[in-house]
């Protein structure tokens, strides 16, 4: 009887597909291994294997696989359970959740790009179809697997590329150069082991004609340690050995021809840092042990439970010890989630003292070929127990998952939002423990309201740590209204009198400033002052931002650059200006105040690369920054000793954001960047500048009143039905034609209402109405708790299909957004 197997493809299409198995492939094929199938009429992709059968599909003819990538599976039956969860409940579809869970180098297609790697040198000997393809891609360095086939004449070399991946001779390429650590060394040592003193002589006279390589030799000897008696060596890698010889490789070579050196590889394993010297953790203090035992009682009642702690209560050292406690017992794995830009050295050395290589790190900005290394290494038998990682790891194999630690769980960078699957990973996360039977910690000093809502009313455990670790005062918060000092032409551009006095004051006493700006650029607008006229974006229904340094407007939607204009389109005015402060206008004008100060400024514009934020924070730990300028970016959970003066420029761009989290969200950013100021024995200072002085919830941040705020806010949502108390989906829909897109909008909009009646509302042209050339509607489902959200989704995909099938809405776009952020 035929086999067949159904395949998930990197694709957002909808459903899986079913090949045939040519016989020979037939063995071997389990549910969760890679498979090279045809798709169309000439591209080639991984598809993972969910089930082996012998029905042949109705209504069309199946194509065989072209070949099996692996003998054992790289998905795990419970992570395809989980991606089948995930596809279900954010409204995408598997292939979507494919491509997001696994990295690049795991899922090659047709389209893939690979690079040649300069530093790879072959241990065993290469097959010929191998040697072909790496001469051809060492001539013209990066190419796409397509054009690499033409060129070879073969159908299908994806097995081919993948193994010279596996072998790390060449790498898929990556939008970032990203510093690239090779898994096996080139060393060097002498061919022969029996050398004594004399014969070194001989040999250096040997080679009294060639200068060089008698250098290269006396280098070796030095570095090594030789002494022709029979001792302890230190190896020699051939790295060090050129460069600190200033010798090339074809001196080198000389002397392997020569018989008199050898090369020999070994492995030295990027992740498998052995040896680390690991320490106890620290004792908790009395309070830190209260909330220690109070989660681990929690835990016996309740799966997930909400760690209440102000910063630096010390929930880091909580922690700690909770994932010491998971894995007492051995074989047993915890998952310890951050948001991207928490996840810095400081907490992964902190891990590290105490877990050594029993610890795993998975980041999106490490290179492909290493988050490969750990998704391969945590299937093999000696998985990591603990992974510290980013929103992605809850993605990687985990055998047998006993706790998972959400920090930071109310920042909004835990949902995805572009491409799909637009998930939330402290909700993935709770979803991925509850398959295992794992238990969930969330922590964070300022919670969700959802969260906060969960954990009041018993359906999560609570517990609080209400005091900073050795009593650290939490900082005085002073507020300052810039719309009365502006009134009265006070205001030093962004700069009011006193935060100008405190911060001259805290560099008199050498202590550092931290300034908060919500916004990058120099300055989010420019306007003409003679009509008014505003540059927009071509493609996006945004005005550009005016970035000084690189003198070009840009669109923070699209990416798009654009000249500086000389003088306005619309008028001929040559008088332009600036209009409101971004990061880089503070940076300008903070030089000029304080010419003496060294002033950094951390927004996404400095840091591109990882190394480039991770040396922001080391030059301001270390005291070579007085004034650290950023964007929220400055307030994810980083641990400053010298910190005194935090200065909030302008509250309000957080609270006029027009979304019903806005004062949720402004409260948690202004809470967490006022946690930085303060020091041993010394409280820090907080000075809030705003314009609506006013507000409940400037009071709420300066008295660090979490409840009011909560409260306050419950009572909004309530009243005009949000979460907790109604589940969002938003509904989008796109098209290069707003006349197409109102029509189909408002025909769904008419079947959703069939269905769904008053919860339906739009639909609405969304703030940013228009992105990269397409035009956007939104609607919004709004559905009690009670309601079934099977059936909703059920019948939002059962309308959709509806809509796509209609002629006149073939290119029509439709996409959700399940819990919005
Ligand atoms: P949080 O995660 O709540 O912001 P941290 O765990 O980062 O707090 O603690 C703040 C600082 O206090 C860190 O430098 C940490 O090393 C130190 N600390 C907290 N608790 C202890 C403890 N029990 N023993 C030693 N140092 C501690
Ligand atoms: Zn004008
Ligand atoms: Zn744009």
């Amino acid at each position: 009887m035929k086999k067949y197997v159904d395949v998930i493809v990197p694709l957002p299409i909808a459903s899986q597909y079913t090949y045939s198995l040519p016989p020979a492939l037939e063995e071997g094929v389990q549910e969760g291994c890679r498979v090279v199938v045809p798709f169309g009429s000439k591209k080639f992709y991984t598809a993972i294997v969910t089930r082996v059968h012998y029905a042949a599909p109705e209504g069309y003819e199946t194509k065989d696989i072209e070949e099996v990538l692996d003998s054992s599976p790289v998905l795990l039956p419970k992570q395809l359970e989980f991606w089948e969860w995930l596809s279900t409940y954010y409204l995408c579809t598997l292939g979507d959740v494919y491509k997001a869970a696994m990295p690049s180098g795991m899922k090659l297609e047709s389209e893939t790009v690979v690079v040649y790697n300069d530093e790879f040198e072959a241990i065993h000997p290469l097959s010929d179809s191998e040697q072909r393809l790496l001469d051809l891609l060492s001539a013209d360095k990066e190419q796409c697997v397509t054009q690499l086939q033409r060129t070879v004449g073969v159908k299908n070399i994806l097995p081919v590329v993948k193994r010279l991946l596996d072998k790390e001779a060449i790498f898929v390429k990556e939008d970032l150069k990203r510093n690239y650590k090779p898994r096996t060394e080139a060393r060097v040592r002498l061919a022969r082991k029996d050398l004594d003193e004399a014969g070194m002589m001989a040999l250096f006279n040997e080679l009294s004609r060639a200068k060089k390589q008698l250098a290269l030799l006396m280098k070796y000897v030095e570095l090594s340690g030789w002494t022709g008696r029979d001792e302890h060596l230190k190896e020699v890698t051939k790295k060090e050995l050129l460069e600190k010889a200033g010798a090339t490789s074809t001196i080198f070579n000389g002397l392997v021809d020569k018989g008199i050196f050898e090369v020999y590889h070994q492995e030295i394993g990027r992740l498998l840092r052995s040896g680390i010297a690991t320490s106890a953790c620290h004792t908790l203090n009395p309070a830190q042990q209260t909330a220690f035992s109070s989660i681990i009682d929690s835990f016996r009642q309740k799966n997930v439970c909400l760690l209440h702690g102000v910063t630096s209560s010390g929930k880091t050292e909580v922690y700690i010890h909770l994932i010491t406690e998971a894995l007492k017992q051995g074989g047993g794995q915890v998952l310890y989630l951050l948001p991207e830009i928490a996840l810095t050295t400081q907490i992964t050395e902190r891990l590290k003292r105490v877990f050594g290589h029993r610890l795993g790190v998975y980041h999106s900005k490490f290179p492909d070929a290493e988050r490969v290394e750990i998704w391969q290494k945590q299937l093999s038998d000696e998985p990591y127990e603990v992974i510290l990682g980013v929103r992605s790891s809850i993605f990687l194999p985990f055998k047998n998952l006993k706790l998972v630690i959400v920090d930071e769980e109310h920042e909004n960078t835990y949902k995805q939002q572009d491409p799909a699957p637009r998930y939330h990973a402290r909700s993935s996360a709770i979803m991925l423990a509850s398959m295992y039977g794992a238990k969930v910690l969330l922590g964070t000093a300022t919670p969700s309201v959802e969260t906060y809502y969960n954990a009041t009313n018993g359906k999560y455990g609570l517990v609080e740590l209400k005091e900073r670790y050795q009593d650290i005062r939490l900082p005085h918060i002073e507020q300052v209204d810039i719309k009365e000092l502006t009134r009265q032409k006070r205001m030093k551009g962004p700069f009011s009198p006193m935060l100008v006095k405190e911060v001259r004051e805290a560099l008199d006493r050498k202590e550092q400033v931290i300034l908060f700006q919500n916004r990058r650029g120099f300055a989010p607008m420019i306007e003409c002052h003679t009509c008014g006229w505003v540059p927009k974006c071509k493609n996006c229904d945004v005005s550009l931002t005016y970035h000084k340094g690189l003198n070009q407007l840009t669109c923070h939607y699209c990416g798009c650059a654009y000249q500086v204009p000389r003088s306005c389109p619309a008028c001929g005015g040559v008088e332009l200006q600036h209009k409101g402060f971004g990061t880089e206008r503070i940076e300008d004008d903070i030089k000029l105040i304080f010419p003496e100060a060294k002033v950094a400024r951390m927004d996404l514009d400095t840091t591109r690369t990882r190394s480039a934020y991770e040396k922001i924070i080391a030059d301001f730990e270390q005291g070579k920054t007085d004034i650290l300028i950023g964007t929220q970016m400055v307030s994810k959970g980083l641990d400053f000793q010298h910190v005194s003066v935090v200065g909030i420029l302008n509250a309000d761009t957080m609270l006029n954001y027009p979304d019903f989290r806005s004062y949720e969200r402004a409260y948690q950013l202004m809470a967490q960047v006022a946690g930085r100021a303060g020091r041993k024995n010394k409280q820090g200072l907080v000075i809030l500048q705003t314009k609506s002085p006013d507000l409940p919830v400037i009071h709420q941040v300066m008295r660090n009143d979490y409840e009011q705020l909560y409260f306050d806010q419950l009572a909004e949502r309530q009243l005009f039905r949000y979460p907790p108390f109604y589940r969002l989906i938003y509904v989008y829909l796109k098209h290069r034609k707003p006349e197409v897109l109102d029509q189909a909008a408002d025909a769904m909009a008419q079947h959703l209402r069939t269905g769904l009646g008053d919860r339906v509302l739009g639909p609405d042209k969304p703030p940013i109405a228009r992105i990269q050339t397409l035009f956007i509607k939104k609607m919004v489902v709004k559905v009690e708790q009670s309601a079934s959200m099977a059936k909703v989704r059920d019948y939002l995909l059962a309308v959709q299909r509806v809509i796509v099938e209609d002629e006149r809405f073939r290119s029509l776009i439709v996409y959700y957004d399940v819990d919005p952020q």
